[in-house]
């Protein structure tokens, strides 16, 4: 299957198996905003938890906070949103399309190194065994010519958006004869900077003020800092955590959950001495990418991707990237941010946000160092990583929800093998006294082996399947999702082995 196949799969499995549907999808939905079925809150709910648990149980030193979503404006003047928080859009005048210029221009840097990698390519089947691929793209005149490109590109682009002149960057687009995938022309508008935050209005006593949705939750803990830190006597190094929801008016949204205008993050600000940072940097890029390993992500897929442009408040900054069907890309982003969160919130707001070292008598504003992942993107994470498609022994195919079993929608399906007989009844039983504490599906229609593969395609890791001999010897089948094997079990074993295989003790005990 094409990794394009592999991802239109993924959506339809989403849609079929009550994971995800487009939002409003009655009145032709809204691009770009998607709601999670009853599945899929059962999925991200765990995912979430994953996330609390090992930031905010895990650590004695870090603290969590649910901060609202509407804030003063003026955290968004501080943060510098209000003045930098945009992207370069460019129109087509012919299709009225709108894209992101640095995406186009991304894009045409993507093809010019698909032509390098085929050159590459066609001369190691032509040299054979004692080709030297880094010796030929230093010397080959073609490929030191795309090479020169992609820099063009570059550094043009970077440019263009630290000194503000975009015409410089719609000079490129132009020079590179770049078209408009839709019309095919080059009619191109100018760019210019739209800003990605969403604003409505609050009304007030004295008339209706402008305000914003958040467009990132980091503020919401940076404005609390020293609440926190007061009123939890936290002592530095200290982290606050927080999930919730995020918005941005994408304009390029697509690759379904991938980037949308609704999202949610989870974040953690870590809050250290000025000149530890480096060294927090360290530990929490190597402690995140040991917490998406532990989940069973597949190590190949997974990589750090260092941001060689920083942003001007940042000393060191590295992306978590997994290899979605399209290709490497971020799902969590660690970033160095220093001083410059709380500092400009001390400038803006008038108020002092420091703290009082014990250990070496001296006043600061902490420095930061955050961990920021997309739910949504973790998400699709798993499905990519997990849904597979496997042929049986007796050659028809299978999908299976490999999940790991702790984040599973559900955790044990209770399957009744016909309607009558006492047999609901045993069922109904085991189902009242297993779903305290886990989440059980309970189902008596259609065949068993129908009933196997709606749990497989769902996640399930256990069926419970009640038969004529559970009348007799109250024991039952317990089937397990991957291998398919079954067992005998009594029933009063069922609650300490699934107990045992959906702890979270377990998985957090990986990390
Ligand atoms: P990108 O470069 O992909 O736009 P970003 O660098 O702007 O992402 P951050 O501002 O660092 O992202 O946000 C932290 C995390 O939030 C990202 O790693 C990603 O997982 C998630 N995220 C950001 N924007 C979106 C979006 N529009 N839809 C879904 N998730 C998002």
């Amino acid at each position: 299957m094409s990794a394009e196949e592999q991802f239109k799969k993924i959506i339809s499995h989403c849609k079929e198996y009550g994971f995800i549907f487009p939002s409003s999808e009655i009145y032709e939905g809204l691009a770009a905003v998607y709601d999670y079925g009853q599945n899929g809150v059962e999925l991200k709910n765990n995912l979430r938890q994953y996330w609390w648990k090992s930031m905010v149980q895990m650590h004695q030193n870090i603290v969590g906070l649910d901060s609202a979503i509407f804030m003063q404006p003026k955290v968004w003047k501080a943060s510098g949103h209000v003045d930098g928080f945009s992207d370069p859009m460019i129109d087509n005048k012919d299709s009225k399309k709108r894209y992101r210029a640095d995406v186009l221009l991304e894009e045409h840097q993507d093809k010019i190194q698909d032509k390098i990698d085929k050159e590459i390519e066609k001369a190691a089947k032509r040299f054979g065994d004692s080709f030297d691929a880094k010796l030929y793209s230093d010397t080959n005149p073609r490929i030191m010519e795309y090479y020169a490109s992609i820099s063009l590109i570059d550094n043009t682009l970077k440019t263009g958006l630290e000194t503000g002149n975009l015409d410089l960057i719609k000079a490129l687009i132009e020079q590179l004869e770049i078209v408009c995938p839709i019309s095919g022309t080059k009619n191109w508008t100018d760019v210019r900077q739209f800003n990605l935050m969403y604003s409505t209005q609050m009304t007030a006593t004295d008339g209706e003020s402008e305000l914003y949705l958040r467009p990132e939750t980091a503020q919401g803990i940076f404005v609390n800092f020293l609440n926190v830190q007061k009123s939890g006597r936290m002592k530095i190094p200290f982290g606050i955590a927080q999930t919730g929801k995020a918005f941005r008016n994408e304009i390029v949204a697509r690759q379904f959950i991938m980037r949308m205008k609704e999202f949610e993050q989870m974040e953690m600000q870590f809050f250290v001495r000025p000149g530890t940072e480096m060294e927090w940097y360290t530990y929490w890029k190597d402690t995140r990418l040991k917490w998406h390993k532990a989940l069973g992500t597949n190590t190949e897929n997974l990589k750090y991707h260092d941001h060689l442009k920083l942003a001007h408040y940042a000393n060191a900054a590295v992306d978590i990237e997994y290899k979605f069907p399209f290709g490497f890309k971020e799902v969590e982003g660690i970033h160095s941010r220093t001083d410059f969160d709380l500092g400009r919130h001390q400038e803006f707001s008038g108020k002092k946000l420091q703290y009082f070292d014990p250990e070496t008598n001296q006043n600061y504003v902490p420095y930061v160092v955050e961990t920021s992942i997309g739910l949504d993107r973790l998400f699709l994470l798993q499905l990519c990583e997990n849904l597979v498609d496997e042929v049986l022994e007796n050659g028809e195919t299978r999908t299976v929800f490999k999940i790991n079993p702790v984040l599973a929608p559900y955790k044990v399906a209770i399957l009744p093998l016909v309607k009558k007989d006492g047999l609901p009844e045993i069922a109904e039983k085991i189902y009242n006294d297993l779903k305290f504490d886990f989440n059980c599906f309970y189902e008596e229609k259609d065949t068993i082996g129908k009933r196997y593969r709606r749990q497989d395609a769902i996640g399930t890791p256990f069926c419970v399947t009640i038969d004529y001999d559970s009348v007799q010897d109250s024991s039952v089948t317990l089937r397990y999702r991957d291998s398919m094997e079954q067992k005998r079990i009594k029933i009063d074993e069922l609650h300490g082995l699934i107990s045992e295989e959906v702890s979270w003790k377990k998985l957090l005990n990986n990390l």
